[in-house]
């Protein structure tokens, strides 16, 4: 049944292809491929019609999302993001990025400023109450940076005590696993909106700590291996997913095709080796699709 369903995802992704390569197409590539056709009143109808589409993602985390010289993001989720783009039809020079911190992320999806989030997007059932998730398309896990130096934080436990201040960002889901942690929630867990500031709060010793996912961490790392280190193992399951609109499931079954695909054809592979897999985390295996 599945093996079906992959030969027919990638079948009908082939012809998509195709018709593209047939339909005058002046052989530039990644140009996009506005002659590919979709279902009437879809979302992917709409954003081929319109030929443009706002893309939320993360623009301080090496290796995932991150401005760039060129002034777009560029990473693993930007990767995905413009393979989904790509399918959709529409060339790459017509995303708009829109910067989605973690707290606006189902917010920006509700309210249709932007189409979807790519953005180390952990799925869970608290955000599906308001959202949908396509994916996922990898597992981080969370994990805690401290200073080079330090000796005394050695995991999660290591807030017992009251002692040492956490810094996560607010609306992420690491930044409510560490509370279950500290002794004072008010005195140790100090919020930001976004994680480069927790980094520069932790380099200016502001803080003891900064919480959040594995690999968002070995890109600051990875940037500033002098000044920061992991403190220990991970400590939760951090599924990544694409969001969009919870009642969408045209849209969010799509991107799973597509995701599907890549995961097949070695295009996510691809994307893995030349972001993030550059800062020493594991990409594993093909994640299940929750096709829910
Ligand atoms: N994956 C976690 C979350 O979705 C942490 C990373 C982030 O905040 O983007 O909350």
């Amino acid at each position: 049944m599945r093996i079906k369903r992959v030969a027919a995802v990638a079948a009908v992704a082939a012809l998509a292809l195709g018709l593209t390569a047939c339909g005058g197409d002046d052989g530039g590539e990644g140009t996009g491929a506005d002659s590919k056709s979709f279902a009437a009143g879809t979302t992917m109808e709409k954003l081929n019609k319109a030929q443009k589409i706002k893309v939320g993602t993360k623009i301080d985390q090496p290796g995932f999302g991150q401005k760039g010289l060129s002034g777009k993001p560029e990473g693993f989720d930007v990767e995905i993001a413009k393979m989904i783009v790509e399918k959709l039809g529409i060339p790459e020079d017509k995303i708009e990025w829109v910067e989605t911190p973690s707290k606006v992320r189902e917010d920006v999806i509700v309210n249709g400023t932007v189409d979807l989030v790519a953005a180390t997007y952990t799925i869970n059932d608290k955000r599906k109450e308001r959202i949908a998730f396509a994916g996922p398309y990898y597992e981080a896990g969370q994990n805690i940076m401290v200073k080079k130096d330090d000796t005394t934080i050695t995991g999660p436990d290591s807030f017992k005590d009251g002692t040492k201040k956490v810094c996560s960002a607010t609306g992420s889901t690491p930044i409510e696993e560490i509370k279950k942690y500290v002794k004072d929630v008010a005195t140790q867990v100090v919020p930001f909106d976004t994680y480069d500031k927790c980094r520069d709060a932790l380099k200016s010793g502001q803080v003891d700590a900064l919480t959040t996912d594995n690999v968002i961490l070995l890109g600051y790392i990875a940037k500033d291996e002098a000044s920061f280190k992991m403190a220990g193992d991970n400590f939760t399951k951090e599924p990544y997913g694409i969001g969009v609109k919870k009642e969408d499931t045209d849209f969010r079954n799509f991107i799973n095709d597509v995701l599907e695909q890549s995961f097949s054809d070695g295009s996510w592979k691809k994307a893995w080796d030349e972001t993030a897999g550059k800062f020493g985390a594991t990409l594993g295996e093909a994640p299940n699709l929750n096709r829910y």
